[in-house]
């Protein structure tokens, strides 16, 4: 019996390929068993030909598999086509979203650093920044997502970082990244962009300058709702701190995800072109409607950065579309509750669309001053379009207007 040592030839080179080329072909290797589709590796630990050949992966001096903490061949064809779709070296996958954006900020601040971060970020990146990261002496500073010149202005001589989701959550506010990038080269800091509402499908950051990329697969990547997940990209070098970090603390990916998502990208721009198609008749449907106050989505014209959002994300306006009932929460309420197929929850990026009232349940923790500061009305209404049909989806919205 003959057995693959190494890590196995690569499919065919595609230095030249285009996205949808990379999304199904990138990473995948020839296997012994000739199989098409990728394998799932369910191993913790791989052996050796002999002592000398434990010895050089060991220490790293051939390309070998040693513990699945640290790689292994499944999550590693999940990074490589990631990496490829966002134009970067160097993808690292993780347990999920936030074990990503804890492994990039530990991996590049120390105590005594200080992160400029937007002021919208997911609920969970606020926590972690200043609950548990302030405690080891990193100290963030928000700042509003739309004006480069507060970024500027809000530096400080140990900025190392300035962290960022665009467009933000669930105003649809864009940051002009190729600005960012320009504050944060003459700082001297990293910019960390968390792309998760927008996939390398409609926005490549890397590609406006960004340092560093971050998703969480559970959302768009995997688009099904299936699994949690979440991955780091960016240099060769940059993603060395990462790895480094991530096999010492340990929230690794599993291979049974890794999987998940790396089928998940070969139907990613599809989707997307989906979601978004949806979203934007939908955004303009809504506008029209007279108990409808005002629509957030970057793809309306009436959008006051809606030019940024053209160059910035070529490849449409994402799948969440934020709107302001007339006659605040109660109303917002009534309209919810009529509603019969969209599902209620705060998540998003899945098939099924999901709708959600921000102010009393992702926003509930804040003061009502905060959300008023923030713009998140109580008659504020969100939702994450899916792939069902469009038809039904105004029909089941139309049930929630006529409730107002
Ligand atoms: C969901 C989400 C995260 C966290 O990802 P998990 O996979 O749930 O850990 C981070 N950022 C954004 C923008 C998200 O929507």
């Amino acid at each position: 019996m003959s057995i693959d040592w190494l890590p196995g030839q690569l499919d065919s080179d595609l230095s030249d390929s285009e996205f949808a080329t990379l999304a199904v072909r990138a990473g995948q290797r020839r296997g012994p068993e000739g199989e098409h589709g990728e394998a799932i590796f369910t191993t913790s630990s791989y052996v050796f030909r002999d002592a000398a050949h434990a010895a050089a992966c060991f220490a790293g001096d051939e390309p070998g598999n040693v513990y699945s903490r640290y790689t292994n061949p499944t999550v590693r064809t999940f990074e490589e086509r990631l990496a490829a779709l966002e134009a970067g070296e160097k993808a690292v996958a993780t347990a999920s979203g936030m074990s990503a954006i804890m492994a990039t900020v530990m991996s590049f601040c120390s105590a005594g650093d200080h992160v400029l971060v937007s002021r919208s970020i997911f609920g969970a990146t606020v926590s972690l920044f200043d609950k548990y990261l302030a405690r080891f002496g990193i100290e963030t500073t928000y700042v509003d997502i739309d004006n480069p010149q507060a970024w500027r202005d809000a530096r400080q001589p140990n900025t190392r970082m300035l962290y960022l989701e665009s467009p933000s959550n669930p105003l649809a506010e864009l940051a002009d990244i190729a600005a960012l990038a320009e504050v944060a080269r003459e700082t001297g800091a990293l910019l960390v962009v968390d792309n998760c509402f927008c996939t390398p499908a409609l926005q490549q950051p890397l590609k406006l300058g960004a340092d560093i990329v971050i998703h969480s697969a559970t959302k768009y990547i995997d688009g099904q709702g299936r699994c949690l997940g979440g991955a780091v990209v960016g240099s060769k070098e940059l993603m060395t701190e990462v790895v480094g970090f991530l096999r010492t603390a340990g929230p690794s990916m599993s291979p049974f995800n890794a999987w998940v998502f790396l089928k998940g990208l070969e139907t990613l721009r599809l989707r997307m072109r989906a979601h978004c198609d949806s979203s934007m008749q939908l955004a303009r449907w809504l506008e029209q409607q007279p108990q409808v106050e005002k629509v957030y989505y970057a793809g309306l014209t009436t959008h006051p950065q809606h030019e940024l959002a053209c160059r910035q994300q070529p490849g449409g306006f994402g799948a969440v579309v934020s709107f302001d009932i007339k006659g605040g929460k109660e109303a917002a309420w009534r309209f919810i509750d009529a509603t019969r197929m969209i599902s209620i929850t705060a998540n998003l990026g899945d098939a099924k669309t999901t709708i959600t009232h921000p102010a009393s349940t992702t926003h509930g923790r804040l003061k009502p001053e905060e959300r008023a500061a923030m713009g998140i009305g109580d008659g504020l209404l969100r939702i994450a379009v899916g792939l069902e049909e469009l038809d039904d989806l105004r029909t089941d919205l139309q049930r929630g207007l006529d409730a107002v």
